[in-house]
């Protein structure tokens, strides 16, 4: 089969290796569609592995497709069933899994290979995280589960209510997302920040209400002046930079929330005012990542229309172009999401 090889920064290779045999408890997918993520850029421009994947690699995490074969001791699903799957699936077992925090699995698996003809899902992930996609909704629709799952696992941990007025850090895939939550959730004021004009004007016609060039405009000032002084009841970093980070800080109300989502390097650090935890009492908190109930719904909100993610698909490429399709993302803004079609 052909599948798309990592070896190291930029170094993206389609390749003929051998279709995954399957063993008992496993399933092999045909796959139909895999989406392009902010992650999966991170490693190919950064090369940033350590924990995450070894090189070389099969690559990509967000797919759909079809069951084109059963291990030993599968009752479901069944061949030919359209599914998706993962990228995750935690143990149950560990003590992070009893105390129901499936996302800080001590002994998670991961999935990569999405970027492929045929894609292997371990056994545990079969039981704990894939699901059917419902026949109205489309492959690459479905890929875009994963990210969806991670984005409601932050998004709830944030608690937006009816009436918050929320400011998003950052208008690439993840921070639209958090956007089309943040508007269902009924935040009355969405702001999006971001340094190029082209998403921004694409978050707008998401349903932004408020857009902030970062790079014409003091974001902080900007921020007050369009919550009435005040600060944002909900900020989120959907970006992953120190800067960023820290800027959150400065855009929320009083007692306000900071969701920090976006992922930095390894080993950064972030200065952060006393004051403001304790008089100003603001909330800070993180997300990783998600648990395959939040993937559950994610697709299930996806299904039923309540989250639109069509239109972040900006465009689909054949396999044989996965190179090009991540330098496309890497120098050009205008894509958010490519989905990759083997
Ligand atoms: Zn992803
Ligand atoms: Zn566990």
């Amino acid at each position: 089969m052909k599948a798309a090889m990592l070896y190291g920064v930029k170094d993206l290779r389609i390749e003929d290796i051998e279709v995954p045999k399957v063993g008992p408890g496993e399933v092999l997918v045909k796959v139909k569609a895999a989406t392009t993520c902010g992650t999966d850029l991170k490693i190919f421009k950064r090369g940033y592995v350590s924990r995450v994947i070894k090189l070389p690699t099969v690559f990509g995490h967000e797919w759909a497709g079809e069951v084109a074969e059963v291990g030993e001791g599968v009752s479901w699903p069944k061949v030919g069933m359209r599914v998706r799957a993962g990228n995750s699936a935690p143990c149950l077992r560990c003590k992070m899994c009893q105390k129901g925090c499936y996302n800080l699995c001590e002994d998670m698996i991961w999935l990569w290979g999405a970027y492929a003809e045929y894609i292997k899902i371990p056994a545990r992930m079969v039981l704990v995280n894939m699901q059917e996609i419902p026949s109205n909704l489309s492959y690459e629709e479905a890929a875009l589960t994963e990210p969806l799952a991670c984005v409601l696992h932050g998004i709830e941990k944030a608690e937006v209510r009816l009436g918050d007025t929320v400011a998003i850090l950052g208008a690439g895939p993840i921070g639209l997302m958090h956007l089309l939550c943040a508007k269902r959730l009924g935040a009355s004021k969405t702001i999006i920040i971001d340094l190029i004009e082209e998403r921004l004007e694409f978050a707008e016609k998401l349903g932004a209400d408020e857009t902030v060039n970062a790079g014409e405009k003091n974001v902080v000032n900007e921020v007050r002046k369009l919550t009435d002084s005040y600060g944002a009841d909900v900020v989120i970093e959907a970006i992953g930079l120190p800067q960023t980070w820290e800027q959150a800080l400065k855009l929320v109300r009083r007692g306000g929330t900071v969701l920090e989502f976006g992922g930095c390097p390894p080993d950064t650090e972030i200065k952060i005012s006393t004051e403001l935890l304790h008089y100003d009492q603001i909330r800070v908190m993180g997300a990783f990542h998600a648990t395959p109930f939040h993937f559950k719904k994610a697709l299930n909100l996806i299904a039923s229309g309540t989250i639109n993610v069509k239109p972040l698909i900006t465009r689909r490429m054949p396999l044989e172009k996965i190179k090009e399709a991540f330098d496309l993302l890497l120098t050009s803004k205008k894509d958010i999401k490519i989905a990759i079609i083997p």
